[in-house]
């Protein structure tokens, strides 16, 4: 059993003046591993207070030294690899391909923004002016459960680049995390006060920063719910917003694509995380006379697909992260029975030999169509939903005919014809015959599922405020 009673603030771990009590679980098991204590508006003004006393002198500092500070917390995160990839599977059940990603990936985004900041123009000549890139203040970092020590470290990271300093409300559900991670930044030796980190309930803690006056900015991750929420909370104060946020993303398959060849992209794609990523390719567009075949190879490989145990290697989908979570996507399940699509793979309840933990079948419906809830909303599990289309253009129209537009995959055999296709898509990110991700090109969302972009020059520039200046000598 795991008692997290310190939170963050003006370089201390210190005890927090909220007094409730927040129970982690072990996903897996469904059993209590441990407790946080939650920290109320209280604790969130006190790490305000220090992140607004440490701002003038952390804006002011040079690119050396702000290079050097990210270099320790990036040495004192990546000693932490292997406790943070324990906290993940313990707090999430991450299977073991995500959990070491989830646990180098900390380290790494660090590492990223680091070059950035290397090289970051941060004055420029427009004209007869000088134009100064200027820290905005105080940022509020929110961050979600399902990458909270990634989001913890790229946030920070890029803020501070920037000169901003930070106060950060991780999930609270992901404390474990938090507090590998806290440990490393605390032994990183950075000024008091440039960043603070206080658990705590979002609508308590998150709230707070989210109105403050002395919070100038909000770097968000999570539901595309809460993200609207923070952009009417903090509009009194006209504070900035980045927000990342949800999505529903397309898996175009375009009609020259080998199926045997592309499949274990499709799946990776939808499965990922065990289905609870933002980015997971969850409405998969198939040519209509080519359906049957698609179907075909889409039952077999599913079938290899095994949802389990996230601690064995064999393991591609583990649990879903809470008992809510069970229950939201077993909803989905029933509601695409219900709205009349078929089942192709899974359905409701725990998969064969499983009887205690959040785990679900993996599940493929198809004769969906694309105004069916299960192709519109984000279920967050490993649900994927099979869409026919006529033509070309129909199978544009309908990855577009959705309220987010974060990320999208093209697949097929012309490369061309993809990439054309690629650029009619409205999304952050359309991918091409990969799943790769590149560090250095901005990542974020068109429509619902996000405001800004974070990664390389555009995320640190997200921090800033041009300032124009035009002087006579
Ligand atoms: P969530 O929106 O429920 O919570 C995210 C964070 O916001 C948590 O720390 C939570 O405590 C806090 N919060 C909740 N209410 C708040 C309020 N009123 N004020 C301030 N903060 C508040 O999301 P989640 O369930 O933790 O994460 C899953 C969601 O995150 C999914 O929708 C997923 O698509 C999204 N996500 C997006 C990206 C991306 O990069 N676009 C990445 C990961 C996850």
């Amino acid at each position: 059993m795991q008692r997290i009673e310190h939170i963050y603030i003006d370089g201390q771990f210190v005890a927090p003046h909220g007094e409730e009590w927040f129970d982690l679980h072990d996903p897996s098991t469904e059993r209590v591993i441990g407790q946080v204590r939650l920290g109320d508006a209280h604790d969130a003004q006190r790490a305000i207070a220090a992140a607004k006393a440490a701002f003038p002198a952390w804006s002011r500092s040079s690119r050396e030294e702000r290079v050097d500070a990210l270099q320790r917390m990036h040495r004192a995160v990546a000693a932490r690899e292997d406790e943070l990839m324990e906290a993940v599977i313990l707090e999430y059940g991450a299977p073991t391909q995500r959990s070491r990603w989830m646990a180098t990936y900390p380290a790494d985004v660090i590492a990223q923004a680091i070059e950035a900041l290397q090289a970051f123009e941060f004055e420029e000549q427009a004209g007869s002016a000088r134009v100064a890139m200027t820290p905005v203040g105080v940022a509020g970092l929110i961050t979600p459960w399902n990458s909270n020590a990634g989001f913890i470290c790229n946030k920070l990271a890029t803020a501070l680049a920037a000169g901003c300093t930070a106060v950060i409300k991780p999930s609270e559900m992901s404390a474990l995390q938090t507090r590998v991670v806290a440990e490393a930044l605390h032994e990183a030796g950075l000024p008091k006060g440039v960043f603070n980190i206080v658990n705590g309930r979002g609508d308590i803690v998150g709230e707070q920063i989210a109105r403050h006056p002395d919070v100038a900015k909000i770097s968000f991750t999570g539901s595309s719910a809460v993200g609207q929420h923070l952009v009417a909370a903090g509009a009194a104060s006209m504070k900035r917003v980045t927000l990342e946020l949800g999505g529903k993303s397309p898996t175009l398959v375009l009609d020259d694509a080998d199926f045997a060849a592309i499949m274990p992209l499709v799946l990776m794609a939808g499965f990922a995380n065990s289905g609870q990523a933002c980015i997971a390719g969850t409405r998969i567009l198939v040519p209509r006379h080519r359906l049957a075949e698609f179907e075909a190879v889409a039952r077999h490989a599913v079938a290899q697909i095994k949802s389990g145990d996230p601690r064995q290697a064999d393991t591609d989908i583990g649990p879903m992260v809470s008992a809510r979570q069970w229950q939201r996507v077993q909803g989905y399940i029933r509601l695409g029975i219900e709205e009349g699509a078929t089942l192709l793979a899974g359905g409701e309840g725990r998969p064969d030999g499983l009887d205690a933990g959040w785990f679900v079948k993996p599940t493929i419906f198809t004769g969906a169509h694309n105004a069916m809830r299960i192709a519109r909303e984000e279920i967050f599990g490993p649900v994927l939903t099979i869409i026919a289309y006529a033509d070309e253009a129909e199978a544009i129209a309908i990855a577009n005919d959705t309220d987010y537009g974060l990320s999208a995959l093209v697949l097929g055999s012309d490369v061309d014809r993809c990439e054309r296709v690629a650029r009619q898509i409205d999304a952050g990110r359309v991918l091409v015959n990969t799943l790769a991700h590149e560090p250095r090109a901005p990542f974020g969302g068109f429509k619902h599922s996000g405001l800004g972009r974070e990664m390389g020059r555009w995320g640190i520039g997200a921090y800033l405020e041009p300032k124009t200046l035009l002087i006579t000598r």
